[in-house]
């Protein structure tokens, strides 16, 4: 069964792990299965080769390296001593991986709370606090917009629901922690 890996060109010895039309080695397989979060039996050679080219290089830390002194949920990592904060990939919700991202904090230009039906942060927190309250959750999510213009969305909410459940409760948890640390980094760059 060995063979040599089509990714790599080593030898992939006993462990060979099979895509469309192809074959790959456990060393490779890790990277493009993203740490064996997912499987590659449905992708073709074409897109592994991508995907390891995107996912091989190592983290650009800064700087300095990252120091994680917080943490808010699967969401954001805060390094305070470097000033700066870690995107996480939050597979755990959306479902889907992504690299994590290492930014300053001053790359931070803007927030913004996105709730449907289309409510205040605040809203939402009364809505979560109301024991019988019947209002569905569809999507929540915080957007950040940093300095190389493209949005980052953290996703609060896996999909719809109850705004008084539990889903809705821990996500206006983490909105409140998210949109706190990033007002006060905005206050911070704009003076106040
Ligand atoms: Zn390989």
């Amino acid at each position: 069964m060995a063979g040599v890996c089509d990714i790599c060109g080593k030898s992939t010895g006993r462990r060979v792990f099979r895509c469309t039309d192809g074959k790959v080695c456990r060393d490779c397989y890790e990277i493009v299965s993203n740490h064996f979060t997912s499987t590659i039996t449905k992708s073709t050679l074409a897109e592994l080769k991508e995907r390891y080219a995107e996912n091989a290089a190592p983290l650009d830390l800064g700087e300095n390296g990252f120091h994680i002194s917080y943490k808010i949920g699967t969401f954001l990592l805060l390094d305070e001593q470097n000033q700066k904060f870690c995107i996480l990939s939050n597979r755990a919700v959306t479902g889907v991986y992504a690299r994590p991202e290492i930014f300053s904090y001053d790359a931070l230009e803007e927030y913004e709370f996105l709730c449907e039906p289309e409510v205040t942060m605040e809203e939402f927190l009364t809505l979560t606090a109301k024991r019988r309250s019947k209002t569905v959750i569809k999507n929540l999510r915080i957007r950040l917009k940093t300095r190389d213009s493209k949005d980052r969305d953290l996703v609060l909410l896996p999909g719809a629901a109850k705004a008084s459940g539990p889903a809705c409760r821990q996500a206006g948890k983490y909105a409140k922690e998210i949109v706190q640390w990033a007002k006060r980094l905005q206050d911070r760059y704009e003076g106040k």
